[in-house]
């Protein structure tokens, strides 16, 4: 048994100083120091934040490796790098490419998620973002592989998916959301050109989530709400790429407010995360980094270099909102949007014992996973 002592614990509903926090490979809970039993291993975490382990459902790649790679070595290699920014489960994110190319990636994430051993990020299964997208909204994704929804791929991978990204004006899009929301895969709105009225047909339909909100979708106009107007009224789960580029930051308050436990950071990241500044590839095409900014030739933005506790301290640093709402936003919230916060996304009894420990300004000194450090 282990016991945190000396830190700030941020717990889903408040943060608790003063207090030890018992740990084996899950959280037994949280004690006085005079109950701390004698047999614990004390750990102390003095002036730290102990967070539960972040969680980042929307990743394309990291340190030089994309998800798409079809390499063993490279989603591994992501896998123990995301550690470092205090993540320890995410969704390896898919991108529009050939069928071919999209089932070997899940395979490499089955392959990954069934070896895992502890000892770096676990996959929580894949984020399927694209080819059933609006060619108008598409990104920084590639055209030619754009296709009309198909049920039958998230059939064949229903074991592997835990999420997928349709753009709802699609002929048989809303026959696919209902399909696909029944098999267990959440579905998410975006990439999209769609007005208002069908993004809320299709969360009547079942879909439960909208990709980085703001970002590739029809904006908000007070006569001609778009998706954007959707995703806020809605109850629907909200991805934010909180990297201050994608999304201006004077937004972040207004977006929380209206989304409360329902926004979910993500980074979005591609292979340059974690890397200097360069040319690099994102689905194929050609992206170059520069200042922290990604964007393919003409300009688009394509994907970004965003760390999720990075995410953090941008929310932190451009809201008033209480440290235990933001440290949700990438925990408990994203934990819950793809149904995986039953032994994960926050500090409470029976859950693993995964932490992200920071200093006061989301700078991650350890990591632990199933009670032990990184
Ligand atoms: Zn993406």
């Amino acid at each position: 048994m282990k016991a945190f002592i000396g830190g700030k614990l941020v717990l889903c509903d408040r943060v608790e100083s003063g207090q030890a926090l018992l740990f084996d490979e899950k959280i037994i809970g949280i004690c006085n120091m005079d109950e701390i039993p004698s047999e614990a291993e004390r750990i102390d975490v003095s002036g730290k934040l102990v967070l539960p382990g972040l969680i980042d459902i929307h990743t394309h790649g990291y340190g030089g490796h994309d998800c798409s790679d079809g390499d063993i070595g490279g989603m591994r290699k992501i896998a123990l790098e995301l550690t470092k920014n205090g993540v320890t489960a995410f969704c390896p994110t898919t991108m529009t490419l050939s069928y071919d190319s999209i089932e070997r990636a899940f395979d490499i994430a089955r392959r990954e998620r069934a070896e895992f051993d502890e000892k770096r990020a676990f996959v929580l299964g894949v984020n399927c973002e694209g080819p059933f997208i609006s060619e108008k909204k598409k990104g920084a994704q590639s055209g030619e592989f754009i296709r009309s929804p198909d049920v039958g791929l998230m059939e064949r991978n229903r074991d592997i998916l835990r999420l997928v990204t349709v753009a709802p004006e699609l002929e048989g899009s809303l026959e696919f959301i209902k399909e696909t929301a029944i098999m267990g895969i959440k579905v998410s709105l975006g990439h999209t050109d769609c007005d208002f009225e069908r993004a809320m047909e299709a969360i009547d339909a079942g879909a439960s989530h909208f990709t980085h909100l703001f970002n590739a979708m029809t904006p908000l106009n007070h006569r001609a709400p778009g998706a954007v107007g959707a995703a806020l009224v809605s109850d629907a789960y909200c991805e934010l790429i909180a990297d201050t580029i994608h999304v201006h930051p004077g937004l972040f308050s207004s977006a929380a407010k209206a989304k409360r436990d329902k926004l979910v950071l993500i980074t979005d990241s591609m292979r340059a995360a974690g890397m200097p500044d360069g040319n690099y590839t994102l689905g194929g095409q050609a992206v170059t980094v520069k200042d922290g900014e990604c964007r393919l030739l003409d300009g688009t933005l394509a994907g970004s270099v965003l760390r999720l506790n990075e995410a953090l301290r941008n929310m932190a640093s451009h809201t008033d909102l209480p440290l235990h709402e933001i440290v949700s936003m990438a925990t408990l919230n994203p934990a819950k949007a793809v149904g995986a916060d039953l032994d994960r996304g926050s500090i409470e009894a029976g859950k693993r014992a995964d932490f992200a420990v920071c200093d006061n300004n989301f700078n991650v000194v350890a990591t632990y996973i199933n009670g032990e450090k990184i």
